[in-house]
């Protein structure tokens, strides 16, 4: 078995002390009051390992990290029809970019950029009766813990001042790709990016996409074989946006970012890896968080390739 913990405490402390050329977000202000120092690792592996370094109990803001869960919901929802609304595609675009909706007709390249994301919360709220209710359980199941929450001051601080992402969802509805009214959708899709959780809860609960059958931790299947392998090829084509290629070469696992400075990333068949460190590089990604993983996937040879 890998010696993962003296590797991970190495590489903990050698990235601790780098200089961090990242800066926190703070075009949702409430994310600009975050501890910048804050630096945490969990990695969770299917043989039960559980290895953490730094604040790995602190919650944060998942923001975009909560796309897994809310395409998976939709994904379990609508099977194979989903794809009609959203793409596959990596976009080569910024998270919040306006640009490729025009020529592609209001159909976003795929579900982890913001375009793809509400049009998820879109078909979400189609389907279900109380939908920040009903996700948030949803949510609860996968990850095996009743203890999680949304951030009312996230979420209305994001709503104040998340104009792109309005004019996105009205972009959007004006091709006819959103059915619902755009309040409701954006409502829903900003208390979902103010769901809270700690490195420890996110390696956890995204360890059933490294699990041979996809089920959680308690057993329960999430999503078919197939479903599940698709999830991962689209974290790792675009669950870093417009560097994606980049986390694709520098780490080799299917990822997920956020705002809020954490990265998910998955190796099928051996574990998931949760870190947080506030500060995003130029691209929305957490600068430390993708140092640790290059550095991490090097030194185990653990990358997919
Ligand atoms: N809530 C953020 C937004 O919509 C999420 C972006 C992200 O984490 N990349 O802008």
């Amino acid at each position: 078995m890998e010696n993962y913990s003296k590797i991970i405490e190495q590489i903990y402390s050698d990235v601790k002390n780098m200089d961090d050329i990242g800066t926190v977000a703070s075009y949702i202000p409430e994310l600009a009051f975050v501890d910048a120092n804050n630096f945490g690792v969990h990695l969770s592996t299917i043989k039960n390992q559980q290895i953490g370094f730094g604040n790995v109990y602190k919650k944060f803001s998942i923001q975009s990290i909560s796309k897994i869960l809310t395409l998976t919901l939709a994904y379990k929802l609508k099977g194979e029809k989903l794809w009609d609304r959203v793409d596959v595609e990596p976009s080569g675009n910024p998270f919040n970019s306006l640009l490729q909706l025009e020529s592609d007709q209001g159909k976003p390249r795929n579900p982890f950029i913001n375009a793809g994301a509400i049009v998820i919360c879109d078909i979400l709220i189609s389907h279900l009766k109380n939908p920040k209710e009903d996700f948030l359980n949803f949510y609860k199941e996968v990850s095996n813990s009743q203890n999680l929450k949304y951030s009312e001051k996230v979420a209305q601080s994001e709503k104040k001042t998340g104009f792109r992402n309005i004019a996105l969802c009205n972009f959007i509805k004006s091709f006819g790709n959103i059915k619902n009214d755009v309040n409701d959708v954006l409502d829903f899709y900003f208390y979902t990016c103010s769901i809270e959780m700690s490195c420890k809860e996110l390696s956890n609960t995204f360890l059933f996409l490294a699990n041979d059958n996809f089920t959680t931790t308690k057993n329960t299947p999430v999503l078919t074989i197939s479903q599940a392998k698709r999830i991962n090829a689209i974290m790792l084509t675009c669950g870093f946006y417009d560097e994606s290629g980049e986390f694709a070469f520098r780490v080799g696992l299917p990822g997920k970012s956020g705002v809020g400075g954490g990265i998910i990333a998955v190796h099928p068949n051996k574990y998931c890896i949760a870190v947080w460190s506030p500060k995003l590089n130029k691209k929305g990604n957490s600068f430390k968080g993708m140092l640790f993983l290059e550095k991490f996937t090097s030194k185990t040879a653990s990358s997919i390739f």
